[in-house]
């Protein structure tokens, strides 16, 4: 037994309360989960495949000289959350017996990635999956990454004349760009752009629905949304496609009420007014066959099952369901065929194949050891000792110690505020007084050790746990990997991938490596609501302590900048090998100085050459040995090589 097994045997904690404690068997399912050594471990495949142990893969990078902080990108979950949002539209059109098909778009806005896109147009194939571009650069990465001409590559966002005649041109390569009309200008372009080219593109119309959304994204909805063609809009619009004779190639509705949908009563408003204008758009004449659903679909970050900004109230097979069933209701009574349903769903198929691993470097604690007592202590320091000797001696399972112990907190704060009044009129120097706010935290600290973990404990009792709390140095950049805990309080899980099998005794949160006060991950899963501090691990000397953030495959990457001019991490390509184990399909190397500092328009070699300038100069007056002048230019050199974080 190693030391550690046997604090853990005498403390009475269990992987199981680490995985109750993070809420893992909540979020985590059923990828993610602890295992027997306390580290997590991840089945990329779910409950149909192997699993691997996060800390040894960490590691075994580690030696491949992929240093922290690491992006490790599960390709088979990418795969599997592909398999369930098919199969669960699958088990919805054959409940229903929907007349129709479910043929989805990945929003390539979600994670532009290359080998990410790459990945899920080869798994998707087998559905014709397709992808959803909303700007020239994105549909160039959908028009040349898709070859299936039953995949749809739906061309969403501001469109000009190029960006259209791109859409109609790229038919004859065989593919099936359908361009929205989200804007009710952009019909007179596409009018313009099939009479030039003789050739129109697949059509589609983006309604700007008026039913109530909630959440973040409500706004995406409604009157005043950025996008969508507002009622009479669509009508004039039909009306200009017809006269153009272009009605027959008007084939799609899409709407979209915004992302991360909590309520599902929001999306059946929606898709009740969005089934019905379909119907409508059938009835004047335009050939329709297509439904887009958009996007929405929710991630169920901290596992509540709510309607709360961090979870949604409904599960994926519940979403299928009520879209199959809302549009079948729609169209059976007005006899019009149903359309082939589309989605473009991006949080829920990328949210959990990426997980970023990074390393605490340090911690600031309230300080533990302390200096021995002398004779000549003045008598505020004195009468502390006594009072932490008081709590130190006291037995925690006698009638009243909690009484007690208020008691005696309430002395040290008695005493530490007659240190500071005297040192303040100079009866007491800065040893003393830092001597008195020591002992002051050492009674705090013996206190929380001897509150009973149940049971009702006094306010300010309870609150010195999160006085005690410390600052976990973490060898991120928030603005870089986790931009949207900044931007929009988004919540992920965070916890450590190791020591599950030992009690966290301290409270934490996590501060990065930016100038910025504001770089920081103080946001947790709590009961209900969100809370600002984490239970944590003690940091052991000489060993690592690795942190995980889940569930961030989605947005943060692109959405994430250069703040202090923190690059990109490393990133790789995970797969289940098929004999056991794991393979590593791509490793993707973080951004090194050289290549941040190009992006300001710097040039790396005009700066060491101005260094190497300064130092012959030093040298010259004999400031700087030539050894140390090499030894300077050394490190600027390897610098440049290496990536933006903290080597270990
Ligand atoms: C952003 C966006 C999506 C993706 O939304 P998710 O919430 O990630 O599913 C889909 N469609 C459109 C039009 C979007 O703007």
């Amino acid at each position: 037994m190693t030391n550690s097994d046997t604090r853990t045997a005498a403390a009475g904690w269990s992987v199981a309360d680490s995985a109750a404690l993070y809420s893992l068997d909540r979020w985590g399912e059923p990828y993610f989960s602890v295992n027997g050594r306390g580290h997590i471990s991840v089945q990329p495949q779910g409950e149909r495949g192997g699993s691997l142990d996060l800390f040894d893969l960490v590691q075994g990078l580690q030696g491949r000289n992929l240093g922290l902080p690491l992006l490790i990108r599960f390709d088979d979950i990418l795969e599997d959350r592909l398999e369930r949002l098919h199969a669960a539209f699958e088990r919805a059109i054959a409940q229903y017996g929907y007349g129709g098909k479910y043929q989805g778009v990945f929003p390539v806005k979600c994670n532009q990635q290359r080998h990410v896109v790459e990945e899920l147009v080869s798994c998707g194939r087998r559905w014709h999956f397709g992808l959803e571009a909303g700007s020239k650069a994105e549909l160039l990465i959908a028009l040349s990454l898709i070859d299936d001409p039953e995949a749809l590559l739906i061309c969403n966002g501001y469109k000009d004349q190029r960006y259209i005649e791109t859409a109609i041109l790229a038919r004859r390569l065989g593919r099936q760009p359908v361009v929205v009309i989200e804007q009710a200008d952009e019909v007179e372009r596409i009018i313009k752009a099939s009479h030039a080219l003789g050739a129109a593109p697949f059509i589609g119309i983006r309604a700007k629905l008026s039913s109530r959304s909630t959440g973040r994204w409500g706004s995406s909805v409604g009157d005043k949304a950025k996008f969508g063609l507002s009622i009479p809009d669509l009508l004039a619009t039909v009306e200009a496609l017809r006269a153009a004779d272009l009605l027959g190639d008007l084939r799609l509705l899409h709407f979209h009420v915004g992302s991360q949908i909590n309520d599902i009563a929001v999306l059946k408003d929606a898709l009740q007014e969005a089934g019905q204008i379909y119907v409508e758009l059938t009835k004047l004449g335009a050939p329709m066959g297509y439904l887009d659903v958009g996007g929405g679909l929710g991630v169920d970050y901290d596992g509540s099952r709510t309607a709360t900004a961090a979870s949604t109230n409904y599960s994926l097979q519940n979403y299928a369901n009520d879209v199959v069933a809302t549009v079948r209701e729609c169209c059976e009574p007005h006899g019009v065929k149903v359309p082939t349903l589309v989605s473009e769903s991006g949080r829920a198929i990328a949210s959990h194949f990426s997980v970023l691993v990074f390393n605490v470097l340090g911690s600031a604690q309230v300080p533990a050891a302390l200096p021995a007592g002398k004779e000549d202590e003045p008598l505020t320091v004195r009468n502390l000792r006594e009072t932490l000797a008081g709590i130190t001696a006291a037995n925690s399972a006698e009638e009243g110690s909690l009484s007690r112990l208020q008691e005696a907190w309430n002395d040290a704060i008695k005493f530490k505020d007659d240190a500071l009044a005297a040192f303040r009129l100079g009866y007491l120097g800065l040893p003393e007084r830092a001597l008195a706010e020591q002992l002051t935290w050492a009674c705090a600290t013996a206190i929380v050790e001897r509150l009973p973990r149940g049971g009702a404990i006094p306010d300010d009792l309870k609150s010195l746990r999160a006085a005690l709390a410390g600052t976990y140095y973490a060898n991120l950049s928030v603005f870089r990997s986790a931009p949207d805990t900044w931007a929009i309080e988004q919540l992920f899980p965070l916890l450590p991938i190791h020591r599950l099998d030992e009690e966290p005794t301290r409270l934490g949160h996590f501060a990065d490596l930016t100038c910025d006060s504001d770089g920081k991950l103080a946001r947790f899963i709590g009961d209900g609501q969100a809370k600002p501090l984490l239970e944590l691990h003690a940091p052991q000397e000489g060993q690592p302590y690795l942190i995980g953030m889940f569930l961030g495959g989605a947005y943060q990457e692109v959405m994430g900048n250069l703040h202090n001019l923190f690059g990109t991490t490393n990133a790789v390509h995970i797969r289940l090998a098929p004999g056991g184990g794991y393979q590593v399909d791509h490793v993707v190397r973080g951004d090194t100085n050289a290549k941040v500092l190009e992006a300001m328009e710097h040039q790396p070699g005009l700066l060491l050459e101005r260094l190497r300038v300064a130092s012959e100069a030093a040298i010259q007056r004999g400031d700087l040995k030539i050894s140390d002048a090499q030894r300077l230019m050394d490190h600027l050199e390897t610098s440049l090589r290496q990536t933006t974080y903290l080597q270990s």
